[in-house]
């Protein structure tokens, strides 16, 4: 068996091979979200700040 890194989104709490790193608010802490909420976390958001890319497979 492969040991794989997982990780997963802190929205919907699905494990993703993709997550993106952001920030909801400057004086929050970072979070990782899916590519699926990703759009609903930046889009209209002013706070929003984005922090990297995590990938299970580097
Ligand atoms: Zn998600």
């Amino acid at each position: 068996m492969v040991r794989q890194r997982t990780k997963a989104c802190d929205r919907c709490q699905e494990i993703a091979p993709v997550l993106y790193r952001v920030r909801l608010q400057p004086d929050q802490p970072w979070q990782f979200v899916c590519p699926t909420c990703w759009p609903q976390v930046s889009q209209g958001n002013p706070g929003y700040t984005y922090g990297g890319t995590w990938k299970a497979k580097k």
